[in-house]
């Protein structure tokens, strides 16, 4: 499934890669992104590695934000993928049986709570796609137009999306956007200096107050939109009682709650759904990323039959799902679940928040690892402590010189993030690790000497 050498690593960026750059910065405004901060192009890719157009090999710990989930190129995967395409490849959104395979399927693995009571429908490709129709049904069913969202979110591109994303910097430009959301704190005990306990009750005292004070809250709410762990946020993974707490305020308030669970569902974090950690269900749930199987641009958004339910047509667009895509996206899962590799994550995650504890157990600079599965967030602090510094950055590129690709994310890039593919082995694991940890020691000096 993998290639045997990985990491092997010459010199990075090596020279086709810096050209392939080159010719493609002036002429592209999507591509700058990680090329920014760590110049490759990337050539193929087997499991959890992944070689650039110059030969060098890594293992791949962000798998393209979680959407590799069955490794890159997954073989099982691709026989249907190529069974599909000589077929048939689009049909707008007519039946097909790739199409009724995968819904099954979501039903499935979907939560408790919405397991044969539920409706799928596909916006559209992306993400912000289906937070855009998970948006559109809130409206739909309440009448209202305000929606509560989370500090720290990151829901996607689109205005909507936008809207209910937090980060300043992704949407300032672009105001007035949606006029009623109002974002209450997500709870983060570290950050916010507070107990698991208190941060979650002044979270959800700040959303009662939201939906509650006929002053300064919200008149007319439509829904609350939450990622059961923030991804983009940081893998902050809020403390037991907070998705609870929301559920009920939610049912109190007769809105919809939605859960994103882009980027921690479909086994990421060990579970099929981060939130059956908590137990808890929504009324409405997006999924994206890994849902394409080896990367086709799928989305879907689950809900509940008993919220007033879209018929065909009343969501419109060209994309309402990809044909060959689907046909991936229900085998990954297949594979998934025949390989166990829930447990797999589960054991693994362990293992690479064990290792990050161990390297912070001397190494203060290294404050908090947290996530669960594979879905691993290590928060760092500058050499004095403020939670402010740029320790994620430096070991990205300490990685990328060592034949590991990882992500930084967090309000200030001060937080690692690993996501590798369910497939990684423990072998390819402890590599990794090794480079990792010595990424954080050969950080931390230096920013402490600094
Ligand atoms: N929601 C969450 C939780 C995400 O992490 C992302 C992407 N990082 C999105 C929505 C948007 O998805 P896309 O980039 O495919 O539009």
């Amino acid at each position: 499934l993998h290639y045997d050498e990985a990491p092997s690593v010459d010199s990075v960026p090596g020279p086709k890669s810096r050209e392939l750059i080159r010719r493609q910065e002036n002429i592209d405004s999507s591509a700058v992104a990680y090329p920014e901060d760590i110049p490759i192009a990337f050539d193929s890719g087997k499991g959890a590695t992944v070689r650039d157009v110059d030969g060098n090999t890594f293992i791949d710990m962000f798998a393209g934000i979680g959407v590799l989930n069955v490794g890159h190129s997954n073989p099982y995967v691709l026989e249907a993928v190529h069974e599909q395409a000589d077929k048939f490849v689009h049909t707008v959104d007519f039946p097909t049986e790739a199409r009724l395979e995968l819904i099954e399927k979501l039903d499935e693995i979907a939560p408790e709570g919405l397991r044969g009571n539920m409706r799928t429908v596909f916006g559209g490709p992306t993400g912000s796609d289906a937070v855009e129709a998970a948006i559109k049904l809130s409206k739909y069913n309440t009448d209202g137009t305000g929606l509560v969202a989370f500090r720290g979110a990151y829901h996607g591109a689109t205005s909507g999306a936008m809207s209910v994303t937090s980060n300043k910097k992704f949407k300032e430009a672009y105001t007035p956007l949606l006029p009623d959301v109002v974002h209450a704190p997500y709870p983060h005990p570290f950050r916010d200096g507070k107990s698991p306990q208190e941060s979650v009750d002044h979270a959800l005292e700040e959303v009662q107050q939201i939906l509650e004070d006929p002053y300064g809250g919200l008149a007319n709410p439509a829904g609350i939109i939450v990622e059961p762990i923030q991804g983009e946020g940081g893998v902050v993974t809020p403390p037991e009682g907070f998705l609870k707490g929301v559920r009920d305020i939610a049912t109190d308030n007769d809105v919809p709650l939605v859960f994103d669970e882009i980027q921690c569902g479909l086994g990421r974090t060990g579970e099929w759904w981060a939130s059956e950690w908590d137990g808890v269900t929504p009324d409405i749930m997006t999924t994206a990323k890994a849902l394409g199987g080896v990367g086709f641009p799928l989305s879907a958004t689950m809900y509940h039959e008993d919220l007033d339910t879209w018929g065909s047509g009343d969501h419109a667009g060209t994309y309402r799902g990809h044909v060959v895509g689907m046909r991936a996206g229900t085998r990954a899962i297949e594979y998934i679940q025949e390989h166990d590799l829930l447990a797999h994550a589960r054991e693994l995650g362990e293992y690479l928040r064990d290792r990050l504890r161990e390297a912070g157990e001397s190494n203060p600079q290294l404050a908090e690892v947290r996530g669960r599965g594979l879905f691993v967030g290590a928060e760092f602090v500058d050499a004095d402590g403020n939670p402010d510094g740029d320790v994620a950055d430096a070991i990205q590129d300490y990685c990328f010189e060592h034949g590991v690709l990882v992500w930084k994310a967090g309000r200030h890039g001060n937080v690692l993030r690993l996501l590798p593919p369910l497939v990684l082995t423990h072998d390819l694991a402890e590599t990794a690790m090794d480079v990792i940890v010595d990424a954080v020691e050969q950080t931390t000096t230096a920013t402490a000497t600094r």
